[in-house]
C-alpha cells in the first residue's frame, strides 16, 4: 500500500478543520498539514450554517453575561473552565474572521450587528445576513490557500485511525474516485469530522453527517462524551427538514398554535412583549421550545400536514423590507420548499434533530486520553454545550477550539518522532484494507437503506425530544440487533469508480456505533435534564448526574458507561429561568 507521511492529518476540512490547518501553517511553517475531506472543503455542513456566532462586542454585553447563558443554557453540564476560555476567545476569533474577508453584516453606524438569539439574554449573535456559515468557510478556505504547508485530499474518505502503543500515528484512507487505499502516517491526528445528526430520520443536517469521526476515535478506545443530548431545533421546514433559522425569531418572528395563539407562554417562556423579547417566548432556549411544541401536539392544538404536525412560523409584520435584507436565504427556502412566503404567509415548520452536543471526549486543550488524537468542532465535546446548546455558540466553538487543538497538536508533534514500527503500521492499514476489501465478496442479505430506514426509525421513537425507559430499552435492543445484521450486509455495487454504495455502506457502520451510544447513555441517565427528558424521571437530579456520560466501545457487547465529574468553577447549580423572573440583564 502506498504511504504518504505527514506532521499533522486532519479528518474533515469544515470550519473546524479549516481552523486548524491555518492554525498549524501560522505556529510554524515547518510543520506539515494535510487535510482531508469526503466532500471538497466548501460543501462541508458549516456551509449551511444561517443565523450567527456569539461573541461579546457591544458595550451593554459582558464576557459574564455570555459565560452565565451558555452555563445555564447548557442546564450546568458544560465544563465551566472551557466556557471562559471560550467567551475570552471568541470575539477576537470573530474580529480575526473579519480581517480575513468574512463580510458581516453592519449597522448604519458601519459598526458590527448583532441579533438576538435563543437563550442568548443580551444580543451578541454577530451574522452575514442568513448565509453565515456560507461566508466563513469561505472566508477560511480562501485563507487556507494563502499556506503552502496545507495539502488536500478532497473526496478521499478516512476509515480508520492507526494506534500502536498507546499511540496515534496516522489514517487510512480511500480515494473516492478509485476506491485506492492509501497509508497516511503522522505523527497526529486531529478530527474534525462534524456531528451525526443522520442517525434519525427528520434532521437538519446534511448527507455527510454520519459520525464517521466520532466511530473512529470511538473504535480506537476514546470514550464518547454526552452522547444522550441531542438538540432538536424548533423550526426546521416539514418534509425536508431544512433549517429556519433562529434568526427568523430573533429578526421578530413568532410562533403561533392552530388558532393562532402564542402557545410558549403557556409553558413557562411568557410574557409575550414588550419587544425585544430577549429573555422571553420566541427566544427561549431550543430544548424547551421544541418539548413545549411536543405538549401542544398531545393537546391537539398543532397543525395537522401530510407530513406530520407542525406550527406556524408568522413573520408577515416584520416586512418585506427587513426579510429581503436580513433574512433573504428563509424568504426563499420556504417559498421553495413549502410553498409559502413569510412576506405573506404563514410558514409550517416543526422541530428537527439538529445537533449533537456529545462527541468525542476531549479536555481544554482538545486533546483526547489517546495520545496524539485531538478533536475539535462538533464531532467533539470539549465540553461547552453541556446539555443544550445554545444558537450562535457552535460556529465559535469550532474557531475557538479548532485552533486551540491545533496548537497543542504542534507542541505535540515537536516533540515526538515517527513511530519506527513501519511494518506493524502498515498491517493495521492492510487489515483496514481487507475489511473493505470483504464488503465486496459478501454474499449477505441485508440491505444499507433497509438498515439504515429501521436504525432513523427506532432513534425516533426511544430517543426523541421526550423518552420513557421501556422506549429506549426498545431501542437499545433494536440497534443491537441492527448491529449483527451489519455484519451480514451486501452492496449491490461492486466497481471502484465513485462507488457511493460502498460509502454509505461504511458510514452506516459509523452510524450504528454512534447511535448506540445515544441510546445506551441515554437509558442510563434517569433524570431530565436539557435535551434528554425522561416522562419517567422529570427532575433534574444533581445529587447522581450532575456528571457526563463516557460510552466506552466494546467490540462485541454494549457499550459500557461510566462518568466524569463536571468541571465547576464559579456557577453553582440553579434552576433555569427564561421568562418571567429571569436574572434581570439589561438590554
Ligand atoms: C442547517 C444548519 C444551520 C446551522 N446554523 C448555525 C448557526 O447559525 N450558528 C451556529 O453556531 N451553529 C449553526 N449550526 C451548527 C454548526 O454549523 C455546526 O455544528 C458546525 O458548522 C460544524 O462544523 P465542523 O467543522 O465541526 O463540521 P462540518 O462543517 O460538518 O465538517 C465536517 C468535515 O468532516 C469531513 N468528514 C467527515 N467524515 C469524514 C471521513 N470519514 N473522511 C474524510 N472526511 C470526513 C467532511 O467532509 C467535512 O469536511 C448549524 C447547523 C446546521 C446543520
Amino acid at each position: 500500500m502506498e504511504i504518504i507521511e505527514t506532521d499533522i492529518a486532519i479528518v474533515g476540512a469544515g470550519g473546524a478543520g479549516l481552523r486548524a490547518a491555518i492554525e498549524v501553517a501560522e505556529a510554524d511553517p515547518n510543520v506539515k498539514v494535510l487535510l482531508i475531506s469526503k466532500v471538497y472543503p466548501m460543501r462541508s455542513h458549516t456551509c449551511a450554517a444561517e443565523g450567527g456566532a456569539a461573541g461579546v462586542v457591544k458595550d451593554n454585553d459582558t464576557l459574564e453575561y455570555h459565560f452565565n447563558d451558555t452555563v445555564g443554557g447548557g442546564d450546568w453540564l458544560t465544563d465551566q473552565d472551557a466556557v471562559e476560555y471560550f467567551v475570552n476567545e471568541i470575539p477576537k476569533e470573530l474580529t480575526r474572521m473579519e480581517h480575513w474577508g468574512c463580510p458581516w453584516s453592519r449597522e448604519d453606524s458601519g459598526k458590527v450587528a448583532v441579533r438576538p438569539f435563543g437563550g442568548m439574554k443580551i444580543m451578541r449573535t454577530w451574522f452575514a445576513a442568513d448565509k453565515t456559515g456560507f461566508h466563513m468557510l469561505h472566508t477560511l478556505f480562501q485563507t487556507s490557500l494563502k499556506y503552502p504547508t496545507i495539502e488536500r485530499l478532497d473526496e478521499y474518505y478516512v476509515t480508520d485511525l492507526m494506534v500502536e502503543d498507546g499511540r496515534v500515528h496516522g489514517v487510512v484512507v480511500m480515494e473516492i474516485r478509485t476506491g485506492k487505499m492509501t497509508l497516511v502516517r503522522a505523527k497526529a491526528v486531529i478530527i474534525c469530522s462534524g456531528g451525526a445528526g443522520k442517525i434519525f430520520p427528520f434532521t437538519t443536517n446534511g448527507a455527510i453527517k454520519t459520525g464517521d469521526g466520532m466511530a473512529m476515535a470511538y473504535r480506537a478506545g476514546v470514550p464518547l462524551k454526552d452522547m444522550e443530548f441531542v438538540q432538536y431545533h424548533p423550526t426546521g421546514l416539514p418534509a425536508t427538514g431544512i433549517l429556519l433559522t433562529e434568526g427568523c425569531r430573533g429578526e421578530g418572528g413568532i410562533l403561533v398554535n392552530k388558532d393562532g395563539y402564542r402557545f410558549l407562554q403557556d409553558y413557562g417562556l411568557g410574557p409575550p412583549d414588550p419587544w425585544p423579547r430577549l429573555k422571553a417566548m420566541e427566544l427561549g432556549p431550543r430544548d424547551r421550545l421544541s418539548q413545549a411544541f411536543w405538549h401542544e401536539q398531545k393537546k391537539g392544538r398543532t397543525i395537522p400536514s401530510p407530513w406530520g404536525d407542525v406550527m406556524h412560523l408568522d413573520m408577515r409584520h416584520l416586512g418585506e423590507k427587513k426579510i429581503n435584507e436580513r433574512l433573504p436565504l428563509i424568504r426563499e427556502l420556504s417559498r421553495l420548499y413549502a410553498g409559502a412566503d413569510p412576506v405573506h404567509e404563514l410558514v409550517p415548520v416543526r422541530p428537527v434533530v439538529h445537533y449533537m452536543m456529545g462527541g468525542i471526549h476531549t479536555n481544554i486543550d482538545g486533546a483526547t486520553p489517546l495520545a496524539g488524537l485531538y478533536a475539535a468542532g462538533e464531532c467533539a465535546c470539549v465540553s461547552i454545550n453541556g446539555a443544550n446548546r445554545l444558537g450562535s455558540n457552535s460556529l465559535g466553538e469550532l474557531l475557538v477550539f479548532g485552533a486551540r487543538a491545533a496548537r497543542n497538536a504542534v507542541d505535540y508533534v515537536k516533540s515526538t518522532e515517527y513511530l519506527n514500527k513501519v511494518k506493524t503500521i502498515q498491517a493495521q492499514a492492510e487489515d483496514a484494507q481487507s475489511r473493505v476489501k470483504a464488503l465486496f465478496q459478501s454474499q449477505g442479505t441485508e440491505s444499507v437503506p433497509g438498515l439504515r430506514k429501521e436504525l432513523n426509525a427506532t432513534m425516533e421513537e426511544g430517543c426523541g425530544i421526550y423518552r420513557t425507559e421501556a422506549e429506549i430499552k426498545a431501542t437499545c435492543d433494536k440497534v443491537t440487533e441492527i448491529r449483527a445484521r451489519y455484519k451480514d450486509v451486501k452492496l449491490e455495487d461492486t466497481s471502484t469508480v465513485f462507488n457511493t454504495d460502498l460509502l454509505q455502506t461504511l458510514e452506516l457502520g459509523c452510524m450504528i456505533e454512534v447511535a448506540q451510544t445515544v441510546a445506551v447513555s441515554a437509558f442510563e441517565r434517569k433524570e431530565s435534564r436539557g435535551a434528554h427528558q425522561r416522562l419517567d424521571y422529570e427532575k433534574r437530579d444533581d445529587v447522581n448526574y450532575l456528571k457526563h456520560s463516557m460510552a466506552h466501545f466494546d467490540p462485541d457487547g454494549d457499550p459500557r458507561i461510566d462518568y466524569l465529574d463536571v468541571v465547576i468553577t464559579k456557577s453553582q447549580p440553579a434552576e433555569r429561568i427564561y421568562g418571567a423572573g429571569a436574572e434581570g440583564q439589561v438590554v
